[in-house]
């Protein structure tokens, strides 16, 4: 059977780029009847952290690899035996040979540019010891010709391929071997993983010859670049998945985009049912070329998702951002009287017009403060010569209606702008800030009625001393 793993190393937040591959595993293996592994790579003592391994868990949880749907999580560290055993094994079949060079002394051997090791200790017979490293010794001749599903038959010349060390001078056996050794301790068939992992994919294919164990099949997926098409970096640009999830992406939203990187669904579509994705990728169609990661885009798609939603869903996705209790992010604001049943009037209009859910509050936060925080560029903008000359008269106006609706109050403060020659939009603005205090948000007129007369009426009266 078809065995997969996605094998990432806790040494900082998830990136986007590693949800991806994962979610190609994910796929791959349901599409084979195989199976999924995680194995979390926590060799790097110096770099990992169990936070790091927690936030991978509950990333793949989120974007839809749940724990307890696949095998692992194997931890490479307890591996240890099963690496050193390795090394050792390939020292005494002759594959590989201890090593006491320095760089700078191959340096100094190789015309001071260091070009790859110069084979200097390969027939020194060194014996184990403290501080020597141990090299894998690299055929002269031939060539390595891995089979990578997306990239056909990539070919290495043996005799470019240094002879590379695989355990340090401490012993310790590095990335190239510990990676190799488990895929084969787990039986893993299939490597599909980043395409930055290439140049060390003939290495391990030596080393699986060597270790007497048929190599797997790769597949190397394409690097996810920003729009200048450098390679997403954590410095340079947004990569944490946790990041998207607590800016209010929807799960749904992340995982169709992502599966969008260097592939797309038949017939023309980008915004597919999960189903559709699970029954129609296919790896051997994946774009090798560099796939753009484009936030305006995966932004438009949440705000499609968002817009999908049934209320109720949409209502309970909110929450977070709402309540503060429970939240993934505490919210910048907190509500200071939090009315359910008034958000759930306002929830449809607010579902149509934000894209991420943290949107949401900034545009009902005015509906549970007891005086909106009015933001003062805001009130520059909407305060010109004759605006409070307008919201005057808006407020005998508004005093006056019978009926506190929408429609009514509509139509009354288009009645006061038409007697100063103003349009509607141009009316409304004073009104809105003095109510809302910001310059755009949800509908005035739903938003005043929801508000309630008094409320209302104070807020625009405030306005004016
Ligand atoms: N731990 C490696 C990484 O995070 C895994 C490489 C692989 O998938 O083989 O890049």
């Amino acid at each position: 059977t078809v065995r997969v793993r996605f094998a990432p190393s806790p040494t900082g937040m998830f990136h986007v780029g590693g949800a991806r591959s994962a979610l190609q595993n994910w796929i791959y293996a349901r599409q084979q009847g195989g199976v999924f592994v995680l194995r979390i790579e926590d060799t790097d003592a110096a770099r990992n952290k169990p936070e790091w391994t927690e936030g991978i868990l509950s990333a793949l949880d989120w974007i839809g690899i749940e724990r307890g749907s696949y095998e692992g999580p194997y931890f490479q560290s307890s591996y240890a035996g099963e690496h050193r055993d390795a090394a050792r094994r390939l020292y005494e079949a002759g594959r590989a040979y201890y090593c006491d060079c320095t760089r700078e002394a191959v340096q100094a051997r190789t015309g001071n540019q260091y070009t790859g090791y110069d084979g200097h200790c390969r027939d020194r017979a060194l014996p184990p010891g403290d501080g020597r490293a141990l090299r894998f010794r690299t055929p002269d001749e031939g060539a390595t010709v891995v089979t990578d599903l997306i990239r056909g038959e990539p070919t290495f010349e043996n005799k470019l391929i240094e002879d590379f060390v695989i355990a340090r001078g401490d012993g310790s056996p590095v990335f190239l071997l510990a990676n190799v050794v488990d895929d084969m301790t787990m039986g893993i068939t299939h490597v599909i993983r980043a395409e930055e992992h290439l140049p060390n994919t003939p290495k391990q294919q030596l080393l699986w010859d060597a270790l007497g164990v048929k190599p797997p099949i790769w597949a190397h997926v394409p690097v996810v670049v920003n729009e200048k098409r450098q390679k997403l970096s954590k410095r340079r640009d947004k990569v944490a998945l946790e990041a998207y999830r607590d800016e209010g992406y929807l799960a749904s939203a992340m995982r169709n985009y992502l599966m969008l990187l260097g592939w797309a669904p038949s017939g023309d579509r980008e915004i597919v049912p999960w189903s559709v994705i699970e029954e129609e990728f296919r790896l051997a169609e994946v774009n090798p070329s560099p796939a753009f990661f484009d936030e305006k885009k995966l932004r438009a798609f949440n705000g499609e998702y968002i817009r999908a939603l049934p209320v109720a869903e949409f209502i309970e996705a909110c929450q977070p951002w709402l309540t503060g209790t429970g939240a993934i992010a505490p919210p910048p604001w907190q509500p200071a009287e939090f009315d359910p049943a008034v958000f759930a009037s306002v929830a449809p209009l607010a579902q149509t017009r934000i894209a991420v859910l943290s949107e949401i509050v900034p545009n009902v936060d005015f509906l549970f403060v007891d005086s909106p925080l009015i933001d003062e560029a805001a009130w520059t903008k909407a305060m010109k010569e004759g605006s409070a000359e307008l919201l005057d008269a808006a407020i005998a106006a508004f005093e006056a209606v019978e009926s506190w609706d929408a429609e009514t109050l509509k139509a009354t403060l288009e009645a006061v702008g038409a007697e100063r020659g103003l349009k509607l939009g141009k009316a409304q603005a004073p009104v809105r800030v003095a109510v809302t205090g910001r310059t755009v948000g949800l509908p005035l007129f739903e938003s005043l009625e929801v508000l309630g007369r008094e409320r209302a009426l104070t807020r625009m009266r405030a306005a004016r001393v």
